[in-house]
């Protein structure tokens, strides 16, 4: 029988070891965590929709009309039409054929790697992707090639060395740096070389984009040049879930074959009816985009006053690269004796020797709440 001790106490002694907060409060910029009143910078709900009234209006109002539980699978007790209306509106707001909805963003991403990707296949990947997407490559079966981050010149050389069918996927912003993967040059090679580009755009919808389509809009992307987008609802929508958009063949495929949705009861209703209304507000209030990059221009702004080197980032994800877990650890614990949440990021979340804080803002922080974060950072100054 394994000894459960030793790996424990490793974790421990390398500052490794993580546990969950607790909070006595909704998920927005002043909580409350263990009781302590505490300001956050490390939620993905950049649109401030997670506590939303109308968001959660929505949701009460699914609940009385489709009850608590969805009972099932999709292909086994159905799904609602509440389910069925979202999947055409993120296929219209995607500009796609179809969509589909999965319980989770790891779940889709495993789908549509496992679905597209098998023995014989060949899966490229950048070395940052989300963990999702590395996992699906684990359990497809195919060979599985990882190009040094943003590599344009060794993803190349990847896709020209690829046998099988060939799919390469990226994340549309990648989740701890913040960075754009380039995607106008990764569709050319995709294209030259006949290969499925995926782009999982977990950090990209909502917050990019004049009417939040997110990477594909920015960078002007069609569905030719991007066959199959992947978007999660728990980040910029407030709610929770996620979706693959694509062709009517892709999503059929998916619907038969694909493991984590046809095995897995499907999301409450009332989910769905709550991310009808996140996605109404996040196509309209392009004020919530607007906010994020003015917050985003003044945190460089005094981050670079007080002497910290940002790595570029244009998106509401900001680190600060602390290098070891235990300074991570140090810097975190600093911002939260001034009331500053900030978890520390170590690996193998990230790569070893990156520790960080991710800073991450909302439309709903405030000039005050940016103020104090800087104030804050004060006592990390380099
Ligand atoms: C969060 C995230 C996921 C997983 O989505 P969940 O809905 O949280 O399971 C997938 N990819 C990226 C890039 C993410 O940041």
């Amino acid at each position: 029988m394994k000894d459960l001790r030793l790996p424990l106490e490793r974790a421990r002694r390398d500052h490794l070891y993580r546990r969950p907060l607790v909070l006595d409060s909704p998920q927005q910029p002043e909580m409350v965590v263990a009781g302590r009143p505490m300001l956050g910078f490390c939620s993905n709900d950049y649109l401030g929709l997670a506590a939303d009234a109308r968001v959660a209006e929505a949701f009460h109002r699914g609940i009385d009309r489709w009850g608590s539980g969805s009972g099932a699978a999709h292909l086994v007790t159905g799904h609602s039409r509440a389910h069925e209306q979202l999947e055409q509106e993120l296929a219209d707001f995607t500009g796609r054929e179809r969509a589909l909805l999965f319980s989770s963003g790891y779940m889709a991403n495993l789908a549509v790697i496992t679905t597209l990707s098998g023995r014989g296949d060949t899966l490229i990947e950048d070395r940052l992707n989300h963990a999702s997407l590395i996992d699906g490559g684990r359990l497809c079966g195919a060979r599985l090639r990882r190009f040094p981050h943003a590599d344009l010149a060794a993803a190349g050389k990847q896709l020209q060395n690829a046998t099988g069918e060939t799919l390469l996927a990226v994340d549309g912003v990648f989740s701890m740096d913040g960075d754009l993967a380039d995607l106008p040059a990764l569709a050319d090679l995709c294209r030259r070389h006949q290969a499925w580009l995926m782009v999982d755009d977990a950090h990209g919808l909502g917050v990019l984009g004049s009417t939040g389509g997110g990477s594909l809009e920015h960078w002007r992307l069609d569905a030719q040049q991007v066959p199959v987008l992947m978007g999660t609802l728990g980040k910029a929508f407030g709610t929770a879930g996620a979706f693959v958009a694509g062709s009517e063949a892709l999503i059929e495929t998916l619907i038969q074959e694909a493991r984590t949705y046809i095995f897995t009861t499907a999301l409450p209703a009332a989910v769905a009816e709550a991310t009808r209304s996140s996605l109404k507000i996040l196509r309209k209030e392009r004020w919530r985009r607007e906010r994020l990059q003015e917050l985003v221009e003044k945190f460089r702004e005094g981050a670079a006053r007080l002497g910290f080197a940002l790595p570029a980032s244009t998106t509401p994800i900001q680190p600060l690269i602390a290098g070891s877990a235990e300074t991570a650890l140090e810097w975190s614990g600093l911002l939260a004796e001034q009331g500053i949440l900030v978890t520390a990021i170590r690996p193998p979340t990230v790569p070893r020797g990156s520790a960080r804080l991710r800073i991450t803002f909302s439309a709903s922080h405030t000039d005050e709440h940016l103020q104090r974060l800087l104030a804050a950072l004060e006592r990390l100054r380099p």
